[in-house]
């Protein structure tokens, strides 16, 4: 699984100078594509530091799906 982003939750962390998400991320799993932020699905490792860090709280990771 991976982590979602719920785009009608996205403001592109509110003006910030950089996206939080893209940023935090240890796995380079998250890009900005089209202004989007866009997971790569076989990157991400479901760690949530992204989730935990997004000021919109758009981002979630279905844990009922991870298998570890
Ligand atoms: S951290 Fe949240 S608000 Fe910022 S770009 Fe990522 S998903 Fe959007
Ligand atoms: S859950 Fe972790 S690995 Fe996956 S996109 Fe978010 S920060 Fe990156």
């Amino acid at each position: 699984m991976a982590a979602q982003i719920d785009m009608d939750k996205c403001k592109m962390c509110g003006g910030y100078t950089s996206t939080l998400c893209v940023e935090v991320c240890p796995d380079q799993a998250i890009r900005v594509q089209d202004g989007r932020p866009v997971v790569t699905e076989f990157l991400c490792e479901d760690c949530n530091e992204c989730g935990v860090i997004c000021p919109d709280t758009a981002i979630s990771i279905p844990l009922e799906k991870v298998t570890f």
